[in-house]
């Protein structure tokens, strides 16, 4: 007998591959940093989200160890069971603190999060709005919760104003990426809860891009623009990105994050993240917080290479976070670009569709506080012997 639908899937992905959108891993040897060995190959990477450069870092490293020899290797359990410990109690105290928000719930991912706080908050009647642009993982959050779905226009508070005003009853969640994943752009937060405030809406921030990079202390995109708890009540930060280690968290209220805990499927039904997980990011939070240099650093960075791409005639987007795209068009433009930098030693990956809508496949180019002069002249160096013409 034969696999069933083998014919079938072979034949999606041939075509897959003929339009480009054929997507591959890459195998890395050598720990997250700048210079990286990446299938034999020493390359200078400008791909990962490692914005603060924490990943790799020592103090982070040793607290992974330690935690690894006072709790094991795994938790064993749900966090319902057993698997909640005095580390992860902990960091959700110290999230909830920086933050400024009264608790702080971790979950293991945060794709997860996402799914349970849409599932958990809202039901069938309900409506659930967001931007077009918004992450995957929100996107499908609202295909699991059983509310109806409205997306607005990119960044656009009179777009979401026209749905809200239409609406009829229910609860109203309002969803955004605090700083858009493949554009680098920051949502209109205050005009956001303006609105969320006007229609009684909840306002929630995913902020994988923005905690640990934009604020005083990294707070993140609320803290940016000066918004607390009575303006974002719900905020979620990922832990894998700036913070350099792995999972996630929700800060809120009590009522929140209670109900969270009681009705979150992604947060109840799976296993609690190792303990020594939460050591490392304890140790990262606090690094990332006190050593605003790197921040400082970070917008260094996206200020020089800005001015000399723009000298270039480098088709950048409207971004002052260390996400700086570069528009290809098609995606066969944007592989073709990533290629001619790989072939000079630099990794920039190329995004493509349905990552990002057909015809904006671009370069996404990330800076982390690791980059040095020499890093980003080498990048420019590249970029400048680019074939240009776009398609
Ligand atoms: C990466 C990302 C997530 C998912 O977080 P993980 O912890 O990696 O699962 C969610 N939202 C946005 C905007 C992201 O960029």
């Amino acid at each position: 007998m034969t696999e069933p639908n083998k014919q079938h899937l072979a034949e999606a992905l041939e075509l897959r591959r003929e339009s480009s959108l054929y997507r591959t891993r890459r195998v890395a040897e050598t720990a997250q940093q700048p210079e990286m060995q990446i299938d034999g190959r020493r390359l200078l990477t400008f791909c990962s989200n490692d914005y603060l450069g924490l990943a790799n870092h020592p103090e982070v490293v040793r607290a992974l160890q330690q935690g690894a020899s006072n709790y094991g290797a795994g938790s064993g359990a749900a966090h319902l069971i057993t698997g909640h410990t005095t580390a992860h109690h902990a960091l959700e105290a110290e999230l909830a603190e920086f933050t400024g928000r009264p608790r702080a719930l971790l979950f293991s991912t945060g794709y997860m999060a996402n799914l349970g706080i849409a599932a958990a908050l809202l039901e069938r009647g309900d409506r659930l709005y967001e931007d077009r642009l918004n992450h995957a993982s929100l996107l499908d959050a609202g295909q699991l919760s059983r509310a109806k779905m409205h997306r607005y226009q990119h960044a656009d508070a009179e777009s979401l104003q026209r749905q809200l005003e239409r609406a009829e009853q229910g609860r109203a969640l309002i969803a955004t990426d605090g700083v858009f994943s493949m554009d680098g752009d920051l949502a209109p937060l205050p005009q956001l809860a303006q609105l969320a405030q006007t229609h009684n809406a909840w306002l929630m921030v995913d902020d994988a891009h923005g905690f640990g990079v934009l604020g005083d202390e990294g707070q993140g995109s609320p803290s940016h623009f000066g918004l607390g708890l009575d303006e974002v009540p719900i905020l979620m930060g990922t832990l894998g990105k700036a913070l350099g280690t792995f999972g996630a968290f929700v800060a809120g209220s009590e009522e929140v994050i209670e109900t969270l805990i009681q009705q979150a499927r992604s947060y109840i039904y799976t296993t609690a993240p190792p303990p020594a997980m939460a050591e490392a990011t304890r140790v990262s939070l606090r690094i990332a917080r006190q050593e605003s240099w790197r921040r400082d650093r970070l917008k260094q960075l996206i200020k020089q290479f800005r001015v000399s791409a723009e000298s270039l005639g480098l088709p950048l987007m409207d971004s002052l976070t260390p996400i700086q795209p570069i528009l290809a068009g098609s995606a066969t433009q944007a592989l073709a670009w990533s290629h001619q930098l790989e072939a000079q030693g630099i990794l920039v990956s190329a995004i493509r569709p349905p990552t990002v809508p057909e015809g904006s496949a671009r370069l996404r180019i990330t800076f982390s506080a690791n980059h040095t002069e020499r890093h980003l002249q080498r990048l420019l160096d590249a970029l400048s012997n680019l074939k240009l013409e776009t398609t």
